[in-house]
C-alpha cells in the first residue's frame, strides 16, 4: 500500500475482515461494546490499543479503519481518532504535558488551540513561549531543561503563513522535544509533516478529510509507537472519543479527498489571482501568490497552496462587511474544507478574543475577509465575488 499514490490509497481503504469475504465499503459498527468467549482476550483488549475490540470509548472497528486510513495517508504508524479536532489536540497536549513543563508554539495559532494553550498556562502551570513559524533559531533559543513540546501549523489561519517544518522540526529533534503539527489546512494531500521530521500530526477531520460539512471529528497521527501508546493510555480515559458514524462519514468523504483538494486549490488560485488584480482589493493573502511572506518556503514545501485565503478591501471594515452581506453563492459561515464556499469576518468571529496588539501582530485587519473555497465552478464563484465587490 505505501508505494501507491494518495489518490489510490484514499479509495482503497483498509477493511476489517469477515469470514471468507470482505465488504467493498467499510461497515458501520454502531455498537458500544463487544462480546467475548474468552475472558483472557477480554482482559488483554482493555490494556492495549491493538488487542481485541472491547468498548467503544477505547476502540471500534469503523473508527479503527479511519485511524488506519489517515495514518496511512500521513505515513504514520498509528492514529487516535477523537470527537473533534480540539479533542485530538487536547488528547495530545494533556497526554504529554504535566504541571511545570514548558512548551513552544508558533504565534499564529488556530483560535481554539490558542485558547487551550492559554488555559493550560493559567490553570495547570504549563509555560509557553511563542515563536515565529519559520524561525528555527528562535526555537533553539527558547528551549529550556523543562521544555517538552513544539507546536506548529502547516498553514495558519487566516493569513496562511506556512511553517518551516523541516527547519523547525529539526530544531525540536536536536533539543530532544516532541514536535506536533496541525496539518488541517494542508491535508495529507499537500503535506505530510512526518516526512519533514514531525513526531505527531493532528487534524480537524471536520474540515478537508471529511469534506462535506456534516461531521465534527479529529485525529492525531504518530510517527512512532511509544508516543502513540502514551497518548492512547490517556485518550482512552479522557473520553473525547470519535463516534463510529462520524468515522464512517469521514471515511466516505476521504475517498475523494485528493480530487477535492485539487479543485479547492485550482479554484483558490483563480479567485486569489483575480482579486489581487481588482482595484477594490488592497491585499490578498495566499501562499501561492508572489509577495506573500511564505511564498518561497511554500513553493519548496507544498505542491499546491490550499483552499483558504483572505483578503483586505481598500475601504476597510465597512467594505468588508458589505462584501460579506452581498455574496449570494458563498455562504457566511464558520469552518472550512467542505464542498461549498464559506466566508467569514475573522475580527468579529474566529479571532474576536484577540487584543488589538495581537491582531496587529498577526496582520488581521478590521476588514479582512477569510474565504474557504469550495469545489463549485470557479467562474460562478468569481461572478458572485464581482457582484459583491460592486455593492
Ligand atoms: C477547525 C480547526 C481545529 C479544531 O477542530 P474542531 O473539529 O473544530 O474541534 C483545529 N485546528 C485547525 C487548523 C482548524 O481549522
Amino acid at each position: 500500500m505505501s508505494s501507491l499514490h494518495p489518490d489510490t490509497r484514499a479509495v482503497h481503504l483498509p477493511k476489517p475482515p469477515l469470514n471468507g469475504s470482505t465488504p467493498i465499503a467499510t461497515p458501520l459498527y454502531q455498537t458500544s461494546g463487544f462480546v467475548f468467549d474468552d475472558p483472557a482476550v477480554f482482559a488483554d483488549g482493555m490494556s492495549r490499543p491493538d488487542g481485541a475490540f472491547v468498548y467503544g470509548r477505547m476502540s471500534n472497528p469503523t473508527v479503527r479503519t479511519m485511524e488506519e486510513a489517515i495514518a496511512g495517508l500521513e505515513g504514520g504508524v498509528a492514529a487516535i481518532a477523537a470527537g473533534s479536532g480540539m479533542g485530538a489536540i487536547n488528547c495530545v497536549l494533556l497526554g504529554l504535558l504535566k504541571p511545570g513543563d514548558h512548551m513552544i508554539a508558533q504565534t499564529a495559532l488556530y483560535g481554539g488551540t490558542a485558547a487551550t494553550v492559554t488555559d493550560l498556562a493559567t490553570r495547570f502551570g504549563i509555560t509557553v513561549t511563542y515563536v515565529p513559524e519559520d524561525d528555527p533559531a528562535a526555537v533553539r533559543e527558547a528551549v529550556r531543561p523543562e521544555t517538552k513540546l513544539l507546536y506548529l501549523e502547516t498553514i495558519a489561519n487566516p493569513m496562511t503563513q506556512v511553517a518551516d517544518l523541516p527547519g523547525m522540526c529539526a530544531a525540536a529533534r536536536e533539543a530532544g522535544i516532541v514536535s506536533v503539527v496541525d496539518n488541517t489546512f494542508a491535508s495529507p494531500v499537500l503535506c505530510r509533516p512526518l516526512e519533514h521530521g514531525a513526531d505527531i500530526v493532528v487534524h480537524s477531520t471536520t474540515k478537508y478529510l471529511s469534506g462535506h460539512s456534516d461531521v465534527i471529528g479529529g485525529v492525531a497521527v504518530f510517527a512512532g509507537d511509544e508516543l502513540y501508546r502514551k497518548v492512547w493510555s490517556f485518550s482512552s480515559k479522557l473520553g473525547a472519543t470519535a463516534d463510529p458514524f462520524a468515522a464512517w462519514l469521514t471515511l466516505r468523504g476521504m475517498q475523494t479527498l485528493p480530487l477535492r483538494m485539487a479543485r479547492h486549490c485550482e479554484n483558490t488560485r483563480l479567485l486569489a489571482t483575480r482579486l489581487a488584480g481588482h482595484p477594490a482589493v488592497r491585499a490578498v493573502h495566499w501562499p501561492g501568490l508572489p509577495g506573500h511572506p511564505s511564498y518561497e518556503l511554500a513553493a519548496k514545501l507544498l505542491p499546491d497552496f490550499g483552499g483558504v485565503f483572505s483578503f483586505d478591501l481598500v475601504e476597510g471594515r465597512p467594505a468588508g462587511e458589505r462584501f460579506m452581506s452581498s455574496v449570494k453563492l458563498a455562504l457566511l459561515a464558520p469552518s472550512l474544507g467542505g464542498v461549498e464556499t464559506l466566508i467569514l469576518h475573522p475580527v468579529t468571529t474566529s479571532h474576536r478574543t484577540l487584543t488589538p496588539e495581537e491582531l496587529a501582530r498577526s496582520g488581521i485587519g478590521e476588514g479582512t475577509v477569510r474565504v474557504a473555497v469550495g469545489i463549485e465552478h470557479a467562474e460562478d464563484l468569481w461572478s458572485d465575488f464581482l457582484q459583491a465587490l460592486d455593492q
